[in-house]
């Protein structure tokens, strides 16, 4: 008999931003250390093809994947849970379905007939589900974005009703997370809007197999029984999925205490193989209690008041803190605050500089402002992207001497276009997608901070960047005392730049942050947080 792949469809109810992402990530994670291969994937209602042209503070971070799709952020949340790679098939939106089925109306692919929601909308979807089945694949993971009860996230319900009735109740299960608020005022925690969302699915013809309740505290058995009780759901398959004390990276040790992968591995009639949480539980006991005490960096951006839209770099330090058993502390800045108070006044005490990607000249002055406050008081800096850019602008500016030097994104008519739009980019038109995104190869020089990071002398790394290092430039830094430390392969693209005079001064084109995982940190983040460590013993 040919080898069935099993899907777990999350939902989720009440109210939006319950973690969804995380609590899938969690369970993938579960069934990977009880030996099965999983795949995730996100369906997002909303109609932009992408997130890619979203502003970040509406959007959070827009993750990018290997394979250059610029995907939701809760995909971060996949791969860093379980080190399975993410591709463009792990994220739909509402967008990307209608435009397949439009482009194909326009073709003649329907002829005849009238296209619609049900059943070629909701065909579309199934189809998309299906692409992950594999004979290496155990598990799909499918989560839907939005709210039960959400006008636009009808159709994705529709086609995940569907798909488990055509695969049997044997090789499908339905997870609903929902909220279970506690009221201050009355001292007690409220079952009754959960019951209200399974109502909402039940009437579409979905009946949840499982309930995860969010909450502030544990929930008592009573509400669990009651839950259990009004909404049709077994007994044991109530689960509670408290606020975690310090990091979401207990997610899964508590949904474990509960046996959910258990309980899940059973519904779907599989083995319910050994669990093996080791590594995992070593990295969260030293997430908590690291030996080193605690080091301070700044993350200096341009959206720093929506925490979303830096997520995985705050991860990635995270993990970099890990990998030398020591807490990092974020001072978030926000760049144009350094332009008009100055970065000696916000970044005093520091033992690190972050400036991450971005786009467009608001804050970028702050952003230079912070690179000369790091490269004049030897304090590690990391650019990232933008970041990277900004490093090059102030060394040109304040080393080279180049007057008014900037990227043509800032200043079109800049004397000395340090940074300028690539050549691949100079045709292009649109704006969605069209960005050089996804992993590319470069090359790391001998002897240099970066090679002495990865110990490896190629590597790969995911860009999602319009503008570059303009080579015209190279000779007059490097005169200077920059490095370019990593090129890609071609010779042509500047990937990394270094100041080898400085503590730690790297700045890179490409986005480390999607790479780390608290398993394994990312070398230059590790390398990062351990440079911050040793500017804080002195
Ligand atoms: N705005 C810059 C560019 O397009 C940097 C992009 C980024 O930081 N992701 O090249």
């Amino acid at each position: 008999m040919a080898k069935v792949t099993k899907h777990i469809f999350v939902t989720g109810g009440v109210v939006s931003s319950l973690g969804k992402g995380l609590t899938s990530a969690a369970i993938a994670l579960l069934l990977e250390r009880r030996g099965y291969r999983v795949r995730l994937q996100k369906m997002d209602p909303y109609l932009n093809v992408d997130p890619g042209t979203m502003s970040p503070f509406q959007h959070g971070e827009v993750y990018v994947t290997e394979d250059g799709a610029e995907t939701d952020l809760d995909l971060g949340h996949y791969e860093r849970f379980t080190g399975i790679p993410c591709t463009r098939a792990s994220n739909f939106t509402t967008g990307r379905i209608y435009s397949a089925v439009i482009s194909r109306e326009r073709e003649g692919g329907y002829l005849g007939k009238t296209v619609q929601v049900i059943p070629h909308v909701t065909d579309e979807i199934k189809k998309a589900i299906r692409a992950l089945d594999a004979d290496d694949v155990d598990v799909v993971i499918t989560e839907v974005g939005g709210t039960a009860g959400d006008i636009e996230s009808l159709p994705f319900l529709e086609a995940i009703r569907q798909y488990r009735q055509e695969i049997g109740r044997d090789n499908g299960l339905f997870i609903h997370i929902t909220l279970v608020p506690y009221i201050k005022a009355a001292g007690e925690m409220k079952t009754k809007p959960s019951q209200q969302s399974v109502g909402i699915l039940r009437t579409i013809g979905i009946v949840p197999d499982i309930l995860i309740c969010r909450c502030e505290q544990p929930m008592s058995e009573e509400h669990k029984d009651k839950l259990a009780l009004f909404c049709n759901v077994d007994r044991e398959l109530v689960i509670d999925e408290p606020d975690v004390k310090n990091s979401i990276y207990e997610v899964p040790l508590d949904l474990a205490r509960q046996d959910l992968d258990v309980y899940i591995l059973e519904k779907l009639a599989m083995h319910v193989n050994g669990l093996d949480l080791k590594r995992w539980k070593a990295m969260v006991k030293t997430l908590i209690a690291p030996r080193k005490g605690e080091v301070e960096i700044a993350v200096v951006g341009k959206y720093i008041s929506l925490r979303d839209s830096y997520k995985s770099i705050y991860e990635a330090l995270t993990h970099g803190g890990i990998a030398n058993n020591c807490r990092v502390k974020v001072r978030m800045v926000e760049s144009e605050e350094v332009q008009d108070k100055g970065a000696a006044k916000l970044l005093a005490g520091v033992s690190g500089i972050l400036v991450p990607g971005g786009f467009g000249d608001r804050g970028i002055e702050g952003m230079l402002g912070t690179v000369h406050y790091a490269r004049t008081k030897g304090i590690p800096y990391f650019g990232i992207c933008l970041g990277m850019q900004c490093a090059v602008i102030e060394f040109a500016r304040n080393v080279c001497k180049l007057k008014g030097a900037n990227s043509t994104e800032f200043d079109r008519a800049t004397a000395a276009p340090v940074i300028d739009l690539m050549e691949s980019q100079k045709q292009v038109r649109g704006m969605g997608g069209t960005m050089r995104l996804g992993s590319y190869p470069c090359h790391i020089a001998a002897g240099t901070l970066a090679s002495k990071a990865y110990g490896a002398s190629r590597i790969q790394e995911r860009h999602r960047h319009r503008f570059e290092f303009n080579n015209a430039y190279r000779d007059k830094l490097k005169a200077k005392g920059m490095r370019l430390s990593g090129i890609c392969p071609d010779g042509e693209l500047v990937e990394m730049v270094e100041l080898p005079k400085h503590p730690w001064f790297l700045g890179c084109q490409f986005h480390p942050e999607f790479q780390s995982t608290p398993l394994k940190a990312h070398p230059l983040f590790r390398s990062f947080v351990a440079a911050a460590l040793r500017k804080r013993k002195r």
